[in-house]
């Protein structure tokens, strides 16, 4: 490898600049209503907020313990267990991390060697396949099913080979807002039943379903949970992405091992916000009541686009919502989503970002979690075009 910058051989070459980026940026820059990047335009609550405080204020500012807050991890064990009926020891088992961002990253690396095959279902967020690859693993592809955005089990079986190590799932899923059901983990459990192949279920949005739509997590699973990894996000469930502090519940001989990469990514994560958590989290009701909340978000702005010229099927969770532009252009996603920042004043996110082909699907993916107001300016907006 030459040192001189023109030469550099890059171990991510086809890696650009990530597009949740580039669009606020455009947002920023062409002054248009931001509905691309997701994260809530409203703050953490008050009482969550007074608590972050308290714990700078009374002297929680040096470095937490690697693994986390002991009091945080407990409770999270508690919650899971309350949920979804397993149990997780807070010692071994549970690792509290600088988003989930740093939990998958630092799971990928875990387990992926060079030579490995995962398994990643597209459209997919986008930091699966780079850290697959800068690990040296080999992502392969299996596309969504549509309409629905379902996992077609079929393929996946074809798809396994002797080299495969890991299956990447997220639900509810972020682009396409759909979700798995119990019959998708029967047949998780099953294709795997007896193979060294662990997951990855990036459960960021748990607490965010509409309609009928349960959240099935992995760790409801014996057979799954024993080859695990479960992330979560407290940044979406408490309006407070900006503080980035996730976890990852896993059995300890996966944590052993994650833990000793998580302590060289970031050592500990930010300590009044884990103290501060490890008592709102005892507050119930703001999660259980999470999914009435965005739900009423989401049947608004749709409500609010009804007579735009956009099609769409309602997201079954997550507070993304995608939208069917092929009635109203013949522009691909990437210069349809610059237009309409640029031109109609609203940012979005193009689809085929979130595919390793070239996909020109005509879909572009909103955020609702914005307040009402800016949701119905922007809708305002959209029905104009
Ligand atoms: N996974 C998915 C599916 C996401 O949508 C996001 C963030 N939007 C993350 C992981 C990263 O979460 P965090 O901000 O806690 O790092
Ligand atoms: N996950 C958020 C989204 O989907 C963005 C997070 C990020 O910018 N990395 O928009």
């Amino acid at each position: 490898m030459k040192t001189s910058g023109t030469e550099f051989q890059s171990k991510l070459p086809d890696i650009g600049t990530s597009i949740f980026a580039i669009m606020t940026k455009m947002a920023n820059d062409y002054k248009a209503i931001n509905l691309s990047q997701g994260f809530p335009d409203f703050d953490p609550p008050e009482e969550l907020k007074k608590l972050v405080n308290h714990f700078i204020e009374s002297g929680h500012n040096q470095y937490a313990p690697m693994q986390g807050v002991k009091i945080l991890r407990e409770r999270i064990s508690d919650k899971i267990r309350k949920l979804y009926g397993s149990y997780y020891n807070p010692n071994h088992e549970i690792t509290i991390t600088a988003g989930a961002t740093e939990a998958l990253y630092t799971a990928i690396t875990t387990v992926v060697k060079p030579g490995d095959e995962v398994i990643i279902f597209e459209p997919a967020y986008d930091l699966y396949t780079p850290t697959v690859v800068a690990s040296g693993g080999t992502p392969v592809y299996i596309p969504l099913k549509e309409p629905g955005f379902t996992i077609d089990w079929e393929m996946v079986n074809n798809s396994l080979t002797n080299r495969t190590k890991l299956i990447i799932i997220n639900s509810p899923h972020n682009p396409t807002g759909s979700v798995l059901n119990r019959t998708d983990i029967i047949k998780l459990e099953e294709l795997t039943a007896d193979k060294d192949i662990f997951i990855l279920s990036d459960e960021v949005y748990e607490h965010i379903l509409f309609d009928n739509n349960r959240h099935e997590s992995i760790s409801k699973s014996i057979k799954l949970a024993k080859k695990a990894f479960i992330i979560s996000s407290f940044g979406k469930t408490y309006h407070a992405t900006g503080w980035k502090v996730g976890y990852c519940a896993a059995p300890a001989y996966l944590t052993k091992e994650f833990r000793k990469i998580h302590q060289f990514v970031v050592f500990a994560v930010n300590t009044p916000v884990q103290y501060a958590y490890a008592e709102y989290i005892l507050n119930y009701e703001h999660y259980m009541e999470l999914n009435k909340f965005y739900q009423r978000k989401r049947d608004f702005f749709i409500s609010m686009i009804k007579t735009s010229r956009f099609n769409l099927s309602p997201a079954n969770g997550t507070y993304f919502q995608l939208l069917d532009y092929s009635g109203i252009s013949a522009l691909n996603d990437i210069k349809f989503s610059e237009y309409l920042t640029k031109e109609v004043g609203v940012a979005v996110i193009p689809l085929s970002p979130f595919y390793s082909g070239i996909n020109d699907r005509k879909l572009i993916r909103i955020c609702f979690a914005k307040k009402d107001e800016v949701l119905a300016a922007a809708a305002e907006k959209l029905c104009k075009i």
